[in-house]
């Protein structure tokens, strides 16, 4: 199809789990490369040595200040792309690599991680740790109809991206933790029980219980996870009220 727009995968440091949940939507993914969005970049992914000029630049990871070189790419990747998404919790708010110093990393000579809004500007954040599969692909639709779309589908594609939008720039996603969840969620009636944050929290401090969830503050690291994959904690009523047409928009998008 003509007039695709053009998407890079830039690759900071993470698990990769965001990489896995967007190969997840298999069919998915083929069509979304078939009709919306060529791959210009992708260190796993793409025969490319340097960062090129793109439409929109997916991050996942978080960057380590003292590795110049991740700290020069995540900058480049800025200037190069139309629209940044932070893909996933350590994009956007360091998430467990903030947390990680005598864990597991391979290279122990990094220290200090960052979510990526720290060093540059985000325009959309995708919540989850890793996001769900469809997510990753709605925003990708939503982008290309967002560069490419008729009148209509922008203003729709806008609504859809407004609240990631609006995530990307609330520094609340970074300072949240389980009590954040309880007082904005859970404790003001929004929680429908949907498990999502017991399921993003790397630490498995938040088990369900009789359909609500239920937490171990003492083993809370303040990831942020949790509440940035909470369905409830930034979605509001004008994304809702639309929630047909854009159910509609993205199946008519991928058959
Ligand atoms: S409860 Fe878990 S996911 Fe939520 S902020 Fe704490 S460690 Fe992170
Ligand atoms: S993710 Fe949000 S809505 Fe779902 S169970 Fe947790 S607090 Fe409730």
């Amino acid at each position: 199809m003509a007039n695709k727009i053009t998407v890079g995968h830039v690759h900071m440091s993470g698990c990769t789990g965001c990489l896995v949940s967007l190969a997840d939507n298999y069919l998915g993914l083929i069509k979304i490369l078939d009709d919306y969005a060529d791959l210009v970049y992708g260190l796993t992914l793409a025969d490319v040595r340097h960062i090129p000029e793109m439409d929109v630049a997916l991050v996942e990871g978080s960057v380590c200040i003292q590795d110049h070189e991740s700290v020069e790419d995540i900058k480049t990747a800025r200037k190069k792309a139309k629209i940044v998404v932070a893909v996933g919790g350590c994009a956007a708010s360091g998430n467990i690599n903030r947390f990680d110093r005598g864990g597991q990393h391979n290279q122990p000579q990094h220290e200090s991680y960052v979510p990526i809004s720290d060093l540059i500007d985000v325009d959309v954040f995708i919540p989850g740790c890793a996001p769900t599969p469809q997510m990753i692909r709605n925003v990708c639709v939503m982008a290309y109809l967002l560069l490419r779309g008729s009148d209509d589908q922008k203003a729709l594609a806008a609504k859809y991206l407004k609240p990631l939008m609006a995530l990307a720039k609330n520094p609340i996603a970074s300072k949240a933790n389980f009590n954040t969840l309880m007082q904005e969620v859970i404790n003001v009636g929004l929680c429908m029980g949907c498990g999502s944050c017991a399921g993003a929290c790397p630490v498995r401090a938040i088990s369900m219980e009789f359909g609500k969830p239920q937490g171990a503050r003492d083993l809370c690291i303040n990831c942020g996870a949790c509440y940035s994959q909470c369905p409830r904690s930034f979605f509001h009523f004008e994304v809702m009220d639309e929630y047909e047409a854009i159910t509609d928009i993205i199946n008519g998008a991928m058959k």
